[in-house]
């Protein structure tokens, strides 16, 4: 049997690859996904013809661009996971090919320590999904994940903090330097409203995010409207090496409000005097592991 803590470490330590803030989300969504299905069903059993399709979906909207076929994307961790100790398939199949795992239709599962862990202690469960949901992904995009695997996000994110998350605390007060440095106006759209004296709908974003060492200094931050901090999150708006507002082609809108997105393409940052651009190391960060592919053409 497998105490608490071993499971929460187990799951929550997965063997990443993970190196100079390179984003490494397939393994925690395979997880999460796992975990979704064994607070919804009882079972974590997972075929892999059913795998393919919701993983796959589940990497290419959440993960960075790839340029991996969508069945490869999903083979490796669903292969993988295994070495982990913390996943079993229904027969040996070699890692990463996907031929076998068609073949065979092979199902995956937590290991039954895990599994059994996890089943008896729906809290527990919740706070390795919170665990994963917030060490990879921020806070506009915690939730869509969750609501993807099919966890309820107010459950999960109010679950117990498993562990104290190692290293590095917020910088008191960042926040506020950030809007107060940009005029507490969208840096990309200009929207400044405000409800009484205060700014409503207005936000400090990280251009690197916070889970993947982005600090929290003003020349890694922006302020940013709800909808275009979620944008800008997701990588289906960004900014090239001169500072100009990029749209992913992966990006449609049919009505004119959705459609003025695309008017930001080209746009330049304009800060007021004294205020730090990003930094080209946060900048480049972002346009790697989570712009979403090409950017429309000028
Ligand atoms: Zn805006």
């Amino acid at each position: 049997m497998s105490t608490r803590r071993q499971v929460l470490d187990r799951l929550t330590g997965l063997h990443l690859h993970q190196q100079h803030g390179r984003r490494a989300p397939h393994k925690p969504l395979l997880v999460l996904l796992a975990l979704g299905r064994l607070a919804g069903t009882g079972s974590s059993e997972l075929p892999w013809s059913e795998a393919l399709q919701l993983l796959s979906d589940l990497i290419a909207e959440f993960g960075p661009a790839s340029r991996t076929g969508r069945a490869q994307s999903a083979a490796y961790p669903f292969t993988r996971l295994r070495s982990d100790g913390v996943w079993v398939l229904s027969q040996d199949v070699p890692m990463d090919l996907v031929g076998p795992l068609t073949t065979h239709d092979v199902s995956g599962r937590f290991a039954d320590p895990v599994e059994a862990a996890l089943h008896r202690d729906p809290e527990l469960l919740r706070s390795v999904a919170r665990a994963l949901v917030e060490s990879h992904f921020p806070p506009t995009i915690a939730p869509d994940v969750l609501v993807a695997v099919g966890l309820d996000p107010d459950d999960v994110l109010h679950a117990a903090a498993p562990a104290p998350v190692a290293g590095r605390r917020r910088k008191a007060g960042w926040r506020a330097d950030v809007l107060r440095a940009w005029d507490r106006q969208c840096a990309f759209c200009g929207y400044d409203g405000q409800l009484g004296h205060a700014s409503v709908g207005v936000e400090a974003a990280h251009v690197r995010w916070f889970s993947h060492e982005g600090p929290d200094d003003l020349d890694n931050g922006l302020a940013l409207c709800v909808l275009h901090h979620k944008l800008f999150d997701f990588g289906a708006v960004g900014l090239d090496p001169a500072l100009r507002i990029t749209v992913s082609a992966a990006f449609t809108a049919r009505t004119d409000v959705g459609r003025s997105v695309y008017d930001l393409h080209g746009r330049t940052l304009r800060p007021r005097p004294g205020t730090p651009l990003p930094a080209a190391e946060h900048v480049s960060w972002h346009r790697r592991e989570v712009f979403k592919g090409d950017a429309l053409a000028a």
